[in-house]
């Protein structure tokens, strides 16, 4: 199939590429660069330097290029930021996908995957989160994407979209050959920092809270390799055929794993030490988040390959260790 990535320069959407041209695909990538990485990208692949709210170049490009389906990975994604600038995520993650959305349905493209996140439900009542459980989100972010989630559910029944919308919980690692990988400006997450600290990168990782109600007294998270999530964006391709169905999958190893045993992985991993600063807890995370994802296993026959943080950590010390500064395009 051809395939239009919108954040195909991203973290997350640079990994579903390669998988897609693995898997035979046809990947032509809309990114306007404002995070994602035009080095992140195989040779060869269509670019398209593209905002998602400018309509008209949305136009041009649904009426030259004929694509079968649209990956959305274009999102801002700092839970913070939008807190204190919440217009730039409704802006961003609402309207200019809605504007997308508008576009693909006036060229008569409708197969839609979405990167949503565990972060629409909140703080759960239990764990692991199931799909079906409430969704209440904590914060801006998680909020915008949710509101898409419920747009896409009225679409799918009113004008016959059919989309799967993943759920991703804590996205991580780097490609297996350490050709690609996480590189964001500014960088908020936990492997990468910690990674950083320890190649004296950073001063100290800061771990954000010890007197969380877990067993280290740290947060929990459920951390999945970038490939695994890729490659359920592929397995869903077949019941896209069906007009007007929509799914929702949470998509996670079922592990969790507390910010003091990323850490000794990394130190484990790297062979060196991460200065750690022991701080207050981070406004809005929440103390445990880890999937369920019983669903996209019996229903795409999805498996993580990378069950536990320790190879998940060795993709990632791969990445940092040839690019220390990342791509180095900022
Ligand atoms: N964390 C931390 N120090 C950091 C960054 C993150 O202790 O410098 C913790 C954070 O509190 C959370 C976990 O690491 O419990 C994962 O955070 P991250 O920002 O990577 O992902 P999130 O869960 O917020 O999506």
């Amino acid at each position: 199939m051809k395939i239009l990535v919108c954040g195909g320069a991203g973290y997350i959407g640079s990994h579903c590429v390669r998988q897609l041209i693995a898997a035979g695909h046809e990947p032509v990538i809309l990114d306007n660069l404002a995070y994602g990485h035009r080095a992140s990208l195989p040779a060869g692949v269509r670019f398209h330097d593209v905002g998602l709210a400018d309509a008209a170049a949305l136009d041009r490009l649904f009426a030259t290029e004929r694509v079968d389906l649209v990956m959305h990975f274009a999102a801002f994604c700092y839970v913070g930021e939008s807190v204190q600038s919440p217009l730039k995520y409704y802006l961003n993650n609402v309207s200019a996908t809605y504007t997308l959305l508008d576009s693909m349905m006036r060229h008569g493209v409708k197969k839609f995957v979405f990167s949503s996140t565990c972060a629409t439900f909140g703080i759960p009542a239990t764990l692991p989160l199931v799909e079906g459980m409430p969704q209440a989100p904590i914060n801006p972010y998680g909020q915008t994407k949710l509101d898409v989630e419920n747009a896409l559910k009225a679409l799918a029944h009113g004008q016959g979209l059919s989309c799967a919308v993943f759920r991703y919980f804590n996205a991580a690692g780097a490609a297996e050959d350490g050709s690609i990988g996480e590189d964001h400006e500014p960088e908020t997450h936990l492997i990468p920092l910690a990674i950083g600290a320890a190649q004296g990168l950073r001063p100290e990782l800061q771990v954000f809270g010890t007197d969380y109600p877990t067993p280290d007294g740290t947060c929990l998270r459920d951390y999945v390799h970038v490939d695994d999530l890729s490659r359920a964006h592929i397995a869903v391709f077949d019941k896209l055929a069906q007009p007007g169905a929509a799914y929702f999958y949470n998509l996670g190893t079922g592990r969790p794993t507390s910010v003091l045993e990323v850490i000794k992985a990394v130190e484990k991993i790297t062979g060196l030490k991460v200065p750690v600063k022991y701080s207050p807890r981070r406004e809005g995370d929440p103390p445990a988040l880890y999937a369920n994802s019983a669903k996209a296993q019996a229903e795409l026959g999805w498996q993580p390959k990378f069950m536990t943080i320790e190879p998940i950590v060795e993709t990632a010390w791969r990445w940092h260790k040839q690019k220390p500064k990342g791509y180095g395009d900022r």
